[in-house]
């Protein structure tokens, strides 16, 4: 796997079967989730957990995300407390991942030799089901190539790793659009936010009854949290709401709608919702980027939800290279 010289191939819905056979067969199939495609494999497969990593690029070391069918099966894999079974019962199926103390079952390579382990349970049927025939759960990390705009439709797979992986499963466009919050959880210590994403500090607050603690800031804890990640090939600069810079020949916007923009230039009008912005953002960053501007505008959403994980993104996509 990952050698660059298999035939990748797009599975339809009802082909769900090919895709638990080439997972079982220890080879990596993209799979639909409602934040971003993951790229997956079985976690009881060391063989394909490391292909993973050749697939993407990506640099040893990164742990990545078990999926699971159900919370029934959170025991198996992490030392769950009463804070995070309260969390599973509120927000799984959902955008949201725990990162908790590991079970011995736990691979290495999933957890890049740490002592805790990633974990959710994602909401899309076809995926859940892929996971509960399959019998374990499946690792799977973004789909794109390291460092490279997180994938939210089939073709974004194929556009970054068409001829590194054995299948897309094909279930339509991320309905959520940008990847999960991440939350730490560890056993004495305050509730840590790693990652904003689909679901806010606040709605973690509102079940715990406690106060998260930022996790972003000081060392680099989790892959999405290196400065430049989630970047097209454009440099991407950000716009503050109402300003305009120089118009240069080359350059693209991302604006959400009712925002003015400069005449005659490559825009994508994004909804002025904070979700809806999400849904639309990777899109807009891939298909933009695939025109060649030397840059990419980017105005943020100002209202809705979500403005947090769109607002860590765009950072991540203008941070230098
Ligand atoms: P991706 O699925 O590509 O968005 O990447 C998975 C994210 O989860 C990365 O930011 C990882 O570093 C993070 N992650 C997974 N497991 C852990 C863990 N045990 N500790 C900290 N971060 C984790
Ligand atoms: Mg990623």
């Amino acid at each position: 796997m990952g050698s660059g010289c298999v035939i990748t191939r797009r599975l339809s819905p009802d082909e769900l079967e090919v895709a638990i056979e080439l997972l079982g067969d220890g080879a990596l199939v993209a799979v639909p989730t409602e934040t971003v495609y993951g790229l997956a494999a079985r976690a009881d497969r060391p063989d394909a957990l490391a292909a993973i990593f050749t697939a993407k690029g990506r640099p040893a070391g990164h742990p990545l995300i078990l999926h699971l069918a159900s919370a029934d099966d959170l025991g198996r894999w992490a030392v769950a407390d009463e804070r995070a079974t309260a969390l599973a019962e509120a927000f799984w199926p959902g955008p949201f991942t725990m990162v908790l103390p590991r079970t011995d079952l736990v691979d290495d390579t999933v957890t890049g030799g740490r002592d805790t382990v990633g974990i959710r349970v994602p909401d899309h049927d076809l995926t859940r089901r892929l996971i509960e025939r399959g019998g374990t759960a499946l690792a799977a990390p973004s789909a794109n190539r390291f460092g490279a705009v997180s994938p939210t439709e089939a073709d974004h797979v194929l556009t970054d790793l068409d001829g590194r992986i054995a299948a897309v499963l094909d279930g339509g466009a991320s309905r959520v659009g940008v990847e999960s919050t991440i939350l730490e959880l560890l056993p004495g210590r305050p509730p840590t936010l790693l990652r904003p994403g689909g679901i806010s500090v606040v709605e973690i607050e509102g079940v715990l009854g406690a106060t998260v603690v930022d996790g972003r800031t000081g060392e680099s804890r989790a892959a999405g949290m290196l400065a430049s990640h989630y970047a097209p090939t454009a440099t991407v600069e950000l716009v503050e709401s109402g300003t305009s810079p120089p118009a240069r020949d080359g350059d693209a916007w991302i604006v959400p709608s009712g925002t003015p923009r400069p005449d005659g230039v490559r825009a994508a009008q994004l909804p002025a919702d904070g979700a809806g912005y999400a849904a639309g953002l990777y899109r807009a960053l891939r298909d933009l980027d695939r025109l060649g501007p030397d840059r990419i505008l980017v105005v943020a959403p100002t209202e809705g939800d979500l403005l947090d994980a769109v607002a860590d993104r765009l950072a991540k996509a203008a941070a230098p290279r």
